[in-house]
């Protein structure tokens, strides 16, 4: 801890060469682990013939066979109950049992020993003291978690950190705005739409102003990209009084990512925990470049119950190739997540990030927040429909705010849309991860 808000100003701010040895180092580590306990890894690196002494240096990594979700999902089916044969430490070790939100598909779970549950907390707190939390804090956490494992990390990290932690689950939406309001919080962590959810209701139900009448001047956002467009991030800066941080992780490898106080535009990477590598969307080819997107694999280094080596996590990033003005060597990728894999399509022969979509969408203001994307097939083209809601009084200028969002769609994204307008507040409201983006023309979509 220190006053720059490193929670580890050792490693946060060790020079490139030296992080990339650490991580090397670790890797070998990791992998030599996992080869030698976890039935899964070894089966798969013999089938490639791969070895892990084949690995020497970090160019070498590439060597190494990549992991998807299926191929934990599928491992599920075996023995042991209920992980598969992944696990590289006895079952009886296992501490902790999460799992993903299953958005894409069957959940994957997740398991922990105390000592794996000790470092997915460690990452946290970094993500947390670069955002400012400190011992004065009161931090609200407006969910019930359940066996989902973001606000876990987040709850333990802040206890760590020394703050002082209310979790919200379990009341509604206005019962825990007043609870924040009684017990004068000053941060609080959720996602993107729901940090603009609970504004709204405070509005509409209790003719409050979270600005005003509430303390929070942090919040910290998970599960959706939205903290990165900077279109939402500005709505929920207004609409709270408050800075707006990002962080990114992910139930199988961790919280890998954050913003710091300096706001850069994008997000540290934790180069001491993950090693994150980018591949190029069509060729495979490693990115290095900045600038470049590209689809991130990620190891995470110190993960030894389930381990997570050169992870296909289908995350679109790219690197900024710029330094922070933080002071921390971590490296920075540029805007956050910028879109999934699978989410970032070809439409009518163009490229397509659905988070290019939101960016118009909310900086628009007479627009409500929520709105929902389809594309699909008419005959032998592709036909995009945007569902928005009109703001409450802004009705009577439909005609002109319509004409700007479809100019403002065209310009950003070089597409045209059918657009709908659907009465205000008749939008599915998500509290969890929101699903926004249907692609009609995949099976199964
Ligand atoms: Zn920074």
């Amino acid at each position: 801890m220190d006053d720059r808000g490193c929670w580890n100003p050792i490693l946060e701010t060790l020079p490139l060469e030296k992080l990339f040895d650490l991580q090397l180092r670790k890797f070998k580590n990791i992998l030599h682990w996992s080869y030698a306990h976890s039935p899964f890894y070894r089966r798969l690196y013999k089938e490639a013939g791969f070895e892990p002494g084949d690995v020497r240096t970090l160019d070498d990594v590439r060597l190494v066979p990549k992991v998807e979700k299926s191929m934990l999902r599928d491992t599920q089916q075996r023995d042991p109950f209920p992980y598969g044969d992944i696990l590289a430490v006895d079952l009886e070790d296992v501490t902790v049992f999460r799992q993903t939100s299953g958005t894409t598909g069957t959940p994957v779970y997740h398991a922990c020993t105390w000592r794996d549950w000790e470092i997915y907390t460690e990452c946290w707190a970094y993500i947390l003291y670069a955002q400012g939390y400190r011992a004065t804090d009161r931090v609200f956490v407006p969910f019930g978690y359940n066996i989902f494992v973001a606000f876990w990390g987040g709850h333990y990290a802040a206890e760590k950190i020394g703050c002082e932690v209310i979790p919200g689950g379990v009341l509604d939406t206005a019962a825990r705005v007043l609870k924040m309001q009684e017990l004068k919080c000053t941060a609080l962590m959720a996602t993107p739409t729901y940090v603009l959810g609970m504004a709204e209701t405070a509005r509409n139900k209790l003719g409050m102003d979270v600005a005003r009448d509430l303390q929070v001047r942090k919040i910290t956002c998970a599960g959706e990209p939205g903290a990165s467009v900077p279109a939402t991030k500005k709505r929920m800066e207004e609409a709270w009084g408050a800075k707006v941080y990002d962080h990114i992780g992910a139930t199988e490898w961790g919280a890998w990512s954050y913003e710091c106080q300096a706001q850069p535009g994008g997000l540290h990477v934790n180069d001491a925990f993950f090693l994150i590598e980018i591949e190029d969307l069509e060729t495979g080819k490693p990115v290095t470049e900045p600038g470049k997107e590209g689809k991130m694999i990620i190891t995470a280094l110190d993960q030894q119950t389930k381990p997570c080596i050169r992870f296909d996590s289908k995350d679109v990033i790219r690197w900024a190739g710029r330094s922070c003005e933080c002071g921390r060597t971590f490296r920075l990728i540029d805007g956050g997540v910028i879109g999934r894999a699978d989410d970032i399509t070809k439409v009518k022969g163009v490229l397509l990030a659905p988070t290019a979509i939101e960016e118009v969408v909310r900086s628009i203001r007479e627009l409500g927040d929520e709105y929902e994307v389809a594309v699909s097939k008419k005959g032998e083209t592709d036909d995009i429909l945007l569902k928005v809601e009109v703001r409450p009084g802004c009705e009577g200028e439909q005609s002109r705010i319509l004409t700007r969002l479809k100019d403002q769609l065209r310009l950003k994204t070089n597409l045209g849309y059918r657009i709908e307008v659907h009465p205000f507040g008749s939008l599915p409201k998500y509290e969890l991860k929101a699903k926004r983006f249907k692609d009609l023309r995949k099976k199964g979509a």
